[in-house]
């Protein structure tokens, strides 16, 4: 029997803003451990929360990115749980109504688009963080990271391959990157996913029991853990047993998921609305102000590149992956009005270049300027593409202008009649029988003589010119 997998995603994104979600203790990562806290983010009866209203603006931003709609009203809520690194007992969350809810975003697989609903967006606290002693049989807690500023994005159970959840997370990762709510680094913790997965056989419609995954801090991880999960519930269903609903870790060193709990002990977490805050009222001057602040959004500025640059789709899908690139590619286009030219360089010789040291474009050496001014170099002829390529590394490692490297290296082609003539008929002399070849008919033979005033030139001839005299020389 052949299966189909079916997979909603949960992802949870740290949002950046000045102050935690609740306090005003600064929200920072990285710093010595209960550095920064406060009574109300280390829980201390008595005090009260605070809700940050960048948080909220955060948050509607992603509804806006993803189509979601906006409720007038929504609420915070108490999600209870005993665990060290939660000094309150409780997070809080929210439940029945979420700040943000039925919207969706588009994905791309292999050339195919595919909706994915999303469910609803909510606003939540993050924990703090255990650290276990190797040596000892103590753990330690730190609570800088208690009251992070989360939002939660929970997806329909619309992804159906692993592959696809990859795809999802990566278009989340780029939307809050485009918003600028999140750094969106999932190898940091600040954009984390669980996945949720269950069969069916194909064609049919019902859904079959789901397990939950845990613990993937990466897209190659995500997709393992999925792509894991399915042989392993395939092999259980083909086998005529049940799948258990419970919640699976994913051990990245063994390649495995294993059961964390079960059902039995899955989580009543008692609801209810907070007490302590109101409900949250979003009112349609606030909405219309904060979509009128949104960036240009990569679907659209997709579309906007291929119309307003002609370029193909692809072209437009890869410059468009982030904001820099996208605007780097732009301003190199205003200095340099070929589109097509720019994206090349841009997509194959910068994104290789980029991907040796595992670099951004946006603290690359290479300026659009300097790219600008290369092209301009190749398109006069004063260096050839070859070369361009050669003088861009060196851009690239020195970060110097790539004019300066061409004059200085004396890189520059000789396009000058008189030198390249002159190169041109010793050449010829001293290779009579190639001539004699290409007088007889045999016009292959001018390849290897150009090779030869490319050799004596070491490479700086301009190929156009030399094939020119060439032929002028060879049809006398
Ligand atoms: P829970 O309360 O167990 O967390 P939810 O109904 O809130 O479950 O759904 C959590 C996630 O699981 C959502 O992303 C949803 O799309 C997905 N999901 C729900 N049912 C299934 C299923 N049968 N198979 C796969 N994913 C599912
Ligand atoms: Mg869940
Ligand atoms: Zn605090």
């Amino acid at each position: 029997m052949d299966f189909e997998a079916v997979i909603g995603l949960e992802v949870h994104v740290q949002l950046k803003t000045e102050s935690k979600i609740f306090c005003s203790c600064v929200n920072r990562f990285g710093s010595s451990p209960n550095t920064q806290t406060c009574p109300v983010c280390l829980g201390m009866p008595g005090v009260l929360p605070v809700l940050n209203r960048k948080v909220v603006e955060y948050a509607l931003k992603m509804g806006m990115a993803t189509n979601c709609e906006i409720p007038r009203f929504s609420q915070l809520a108490r999600k209870h749980y005993f665990y060290p690194d939660l000094p309150k007992g409780y997070q809080i969350s929210q439940y029945e109504l979420p700040l943000v809810e039925h919207g969706w975003v588009d994905i791309e697989v292999e050339g195919n688009t595919r909706r994915i609903g999303i469910t609803r967006i909510h606003i939540e606290d993050d924990a703090g963080k255990l650290i276990h002693d190797e040596s000892r049989p103590v753990s330690y807690v730190d609570l800088n990271r208690t009251g992070t500023p989360l939002i939660e994005i929970v997806s329909e159970p619309d992804i159906r391959t692993p592959e696809e959840a990859a795809a999802y997370i990566r278009k989340i990762r780029q939307l809050v990157r485009y918003l600028g709510i999140s750094d969106g680094n999932m190898e940091e913790g600040s954009l984390r996913c669980d996945a949720n997965i269950s069969l069916r056989p194909r064609g049919t419609e019902k859904f079959g029991t789901k397990a939950e995954l845990k613990n993937m801090n990466s897209f190659r991880n995500v997709q393992k853990a999925l792509e894991y999960e399915i042989r392993r519930q395939t092999a259980l269903l083909l086998d005529g047993q049940e799948i258990v609903q419970e919640t699976r870790l994913w051990d990245a060193g063994k390649g495995v998921t294993h059961s964390m709990r079960g059902k039995e002990e899955a989580h009543d977490y008692r609801y209810f609305p907070d007490p302590d805050l109101l409900p949250v009222e979003i009112s349609d001057q606030w909405k219309e102000d904060i979509r009128q602040g949104l960036p240009e959004l990569p679907d659209e500025k997709r579309k906007r590149f291929s119309a307003q640059y002609n370029l193909p789709d692809y072209d437009a899908g890869i410059l468009t992956v982030s904001r820099e690139t996208a605007d780097f590619f732009e301003e190199c286009v205003r200095l340099f009005n070929n589109p097509k030219t720019v994206s090349n360089w841009i997509m194959t010789e910068l994104m290789k270049l980029l991907k040796q040291v595992d670099g951004t474009i946006e603290d690359c050496r290479v300026t659009p300027a300097y790219l600008a001014t290369l092209l301009e170099l190749v398109d006069k002829g004063t260096i050839s593409a070859q070369m361009g390529k050669d003088v861009l590394k060196d851009c690239f490692e020195s970060g110097s202008d790539p004019s300066v490297i061409v004059r200085e290296k004396g890189l520059a082609q000789v396009s000058d009649e008189s030198e390249l003539e002159a190169v041109v008929a010793r050449v010829m002399e001293a290779n009579p029988r190639e001539v004699e070849l290409y007088r007889g008919g045999k016009k292959k033979v001018l390849s290897f003589l150009i090779g030869q005033v490319m050799r004596e030139t070491r490479g700086k001839a301009n190929p156009k010119k030399v094939n020119e005299i060439f032929r002028k020389a060879l049809e006398d």
